[in-house]
């Protein structure tokens, strides 16, 4: 267990904190929204936390490894802006704009469109677009 839970606010941006908002998930919790999983990926992403990152990725779509702990030039994440998110039954979407900087480089942009499924009660990540902008 990492000694991590006086992130405030929590990673995702949230202002109540890591213990009370990603925190839960990654220890097993159950995402109540599609919106609520995708700000945990998002912190796992900020915290490196791989395992969780592969476990909430459906398995038609998961890849082997993210091999996060040796990316070179490493992120810098940088905010999450959730700008749009739609349930509709088992299927959700979230849109979101997340900000980060490889190494020394110029901040950036990541627009995407993600996709999710839930299967047994869980969300998982299915596969996500890049709109234009
Ligand atoms: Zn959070």
């Amino acid at each position: 267990m990492q000694a991590i839970d006086t992130l405030t606010p929590c990673p995702c941006g949230n202002m109540a904190g890591y213990t009370h908002c990603c925190g839960p998930l990654h220890e097993g919790a159950v995402a109540q929204t599609a919106e609520s999983l995708m700000r945990s990926r998002y912190s796992a992403y900020v915290l490196k936390r791989e395992d969780y990152l592969l476990a909430t990725w459906h398995s038609s779509n998961r890849p082997a490894s993210l091999k996060l702990a040796t990316q070179q030039p490493a992120p810098t994440w940088l905010g999450l802006d959730v700008k749009h998110h739609e349930e509709d039954g088992e299927h959700a979407t979230v849109e979101f704009v997340a900000r980060l900087r490889y190494g020394g480089g110029k901040a950036q942009r990541m627009h995407e469109i993600s996709r999710f499924v839930r299967e047994q009660g869980r969300w998982y990540y299915l596969d996500g677009r890049f709109p234009e902008g």
